[in-house]
């Protein structure tokens, strides 16, 4: 095939990648099937935003040359593939969000876009509780999120920011990264993707730092993830380590292992932040 020998862009890596975890873990096939579909329309529309941002960015009015691009309000035409994402929803959500997609896919494009905002605006406050309407504005700007992030010039200070130095949003998980004989810890941002270096035994939600009260957890299903949690805060994160599984796919592989999180919940632990599927 020559496809093959293509290189895969992140999106098709993840597709991948979550097909072949999902033959492989039957608890996680559901969902994992769910994200494929989601993640396919992802990638189209990623494609889209990227083309269309390439004409604008020739004029003055460029993403490029915005120092703050996700303090801008949204713009309205953002909605435009709104409701064929609505439709990936019902033909391959879990049955609650379907039935939600289709009402709200008939509730007009004004509904959509105040919905969008809402999210767009809402930074780490979480402007939408956790469900639908959640999952459905965070999936669908994702993509958006993703590629102005990628063009914009917006400065980095450094440091160990406890949300995304880009959009603002709490992680979503950790990643460990082979460096030298150990790992190097960086944590993923719950909305843009972006990824940011992270000191390795501090809480992601407190500041915790004494190494006894943050314990790790790892199940027998994925040993390449863990479990980072926090005695503090009673806060978790879950952390896919690439030093042990160099071929895992971070936010897929932390889709997958659902059994940490069921084990984490079970021991009176918070997620951080529920991640696309609302885990
Ligand atoms: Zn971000
Ligand atoms: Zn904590």
């Amino acid at each position: 095939m020559s496809n093959r020998s293509m290189a895969q862009n992140e999106w098709q890596r993840r597709i991948a990648r979550a097909e072949e975890l999902g033959a492989q873990y039957t608890f996680a096939a559901e969902i994992l099937r769910f994200y494929v579909a989601i993640a396919r329309f992802q990638e189209n529309f990623y494609g889209e935003i990227g083309r269309a941002l390439e004409r604008s960015s020739t004029g003055t009015d460029g993403v490029a040359s915005d120092a703050e691009p996700f303090a801008r309000p949204l713009q309205p035409d953002v909605t435009g593939q709104f409701g064929t994402f609505l439709s990936v929803v019902e033909q391959s959500g879990p049955d609650p969000l379907r039935e939600a997609a289709h009402e709200l896919r008939h509730g007009g494009e004004d509904l959509h876009f105040q919905l969008l905002a809402v999210f767009w605006n809402g930074s780490d406050a979480g402007a939408l509780p956790p469900g639908p309407n959640d999952f459905f504005a965070r999936a669908y700007l994702q993509p958006y999120a993703a590629s102005i992030r990628s063009r914009s010039d917006m400065p980095w200070s450094g440091g160990t920011p406890y949300l995304c130095p880009f959009c603002k949003r709490k992680p979503g998980l950790g990643v460990l990264r082979p460096l030298g004989d150990g790992g190097q810890r960086s944590l993923l941002c719950s909305f843009c993707l972006a990824e940011w270096e992270f000191r390795r035994i501090v809480c992601p939600g407190c500041g915790e730092e004494n190494h006894a009260k943050l314990p790790v957890y790892t199940a027998e299903e994925l040993k390449h993830v863990r479990v980072e949690a926090c005695d503090s805060c009673r806060s978790y994160i879950k952390t896919v380590d690439m030093t042990k599984s160099g071929r895992a796919e971070p936010i897929v592989d932390e889709l997958a292992a659902i059994p940490l999180d069921l084990w984490a919940q079970k021991q009176g632990y918070t997620k951080l932040q529920s991640n696309l599927m609302q885990l």
